[in-house]
């Protein structure tokens, strides 16, 4: 075969399915959105597992009306200009992605109006192609409707699991980003019934109970710590109370929900001996550490990170867990150095 440059069209599609996978991908590149926009308060919508329907609504800044069909290119951003900037990012995204791939793959209508500005715009685009732009009344802020996710891609179809599976999915990704952010209001309504209700009041305790439920959130304990230029704050379980799985163990870097095998490591590692083999401890810790020793330009997905010194990390999450476990006497002093 000889070669040639694929059409645009199929160019996109392949693009976008590195970045969607499924509904809960869409979702949390949007709900990401809302944040970087500002939100205070963040509606998500889903029915049969959102591969039908899938609505975000925010109260954030909006997007200017002759900037809406910008917004849908491939590799068009408001975050970064250039490339220092990859060095130093204080927003969820900056690929310019995630709105060119869901249109890509969906059908999407957007509502968004700037504060202050007279009119929004609806805009509608599906499979890639613009249908329709108009003036419209609407709130301040953005609403996305997603409609017959991968109706032009049958083979992805094929790929999504039941929709309770997707569905769950999608909670355990809005938990997360509520986890992540007390405060906003973050409400879920799964199949017509709201699933959970965080009231943004700023508190990560309040956000927990919202999310978790009032059992889990009566079992843990306070952290907060700091060392070599790396805070620690949140919540670890007491280990009577540990799970059967790695699920409950949340991990946000400099605000950012991530898998990290170090992290979890260094978690387990506080409470060895204090869980019987076979459970795990449950966390929700917030780290922050300075954005240039994180990278996180290393997946589109972006649930991984790398850090220029794992020891560090994994030294402050040991020690201000193991602090956490001791100033509730669940260990003594001379256990603290391994
Ligand atoms: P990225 O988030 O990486 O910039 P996206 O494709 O997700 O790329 O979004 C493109 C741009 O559209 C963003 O940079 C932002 O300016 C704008 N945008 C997307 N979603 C929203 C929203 N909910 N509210 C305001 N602006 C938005
Ligand atoms: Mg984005």
């Amino acid at each position: 075969m000889s070669i040639t440059v694929l059409p645009k069209e199929l160019s996109e599609l392949i693009a976008a399915g590195e970045v969607i996978e499924r509904p809960a991908s869409v979702i949390k590149e949007l709900v990401e959105n809302s944040i970087d926009a500002g939100a205070s308060r963040i509606t998500v919508e889903i029915r049969n597992g959102g591969s039908v329907y899938m609505r975000i609504t925010d109260d954030g800044c909006g997007i200017a009306p002759e900037e809406v069909p910008t917004a849908f290119l491939r590799h068009a951003t408001s975050k970064i200009l250039e490339k220092a900037d990859l060095d130093n990012i204080h927003t969820l995204g900056f690929r310019g992605e995630a709105l060119a791939s869901v249109a890509a793959v969906g059908r999407v209508e957007m509502l968004t109006k700037q504060a202050g500005a007279e009119y929004g715009v609806r805009y509608q685009i599906e499979g890639g192609t613009e249908c329709g732009m108009e003036r419209t009344g609407c709130p301040e802020g953005t609403t996305i409707v997603i409609r017959d996710l991968f109706f032009n891609v049958p083979a992805r179809q094929k790929f999504l699991k039941k929709d309770v599976t997707e569905s769950n999915a999608v909670s355990a990704i809005v938990q997360k980003i509520a986890l992540s952010h007390p405060e906003i209001a973050f409400t879920l309504i799964r199949d017509h019934r709201r699933e959970f209700h965080a009231a943004g009041d700023g508190t990560l305790y309040s956000a927990i109970y919202a999310v978790y439920g009032r059992s889990f959130a009566q079992d843990l304990l306070p952290v907060s710590y700091s060392e070599n230029g790396i805070s620690l704050e949140g919540y670890v379980i007491k280990p009577l109370y540990a799970k059967n799985n790695r699920s409950l163990q949340t991990f946000f870097i400099n605000g950012r929900y991530v898998k990290s095998v170090t992290c979890s490591v260094a978690l387990e590692e506080a409470y060895r001996t204090l869980v019987m083999t076979g459970k795990f401890p449950a966390c929700v810790l917030m780290l922050t550490v300075p954005p240039e020793t994180v990278d996180v330009n290393v997946h589109p997905a972006k649930a991984a990170v790398r850090f220029t010194d794992e020891k560090r990390v994994s030294s402050a999450v040991f020690f201000g867990v193991k602090n956490a476990l001791m100033q509730n006497g669940l260990i003594y002093e001379f256990q603290m150095r391994p």
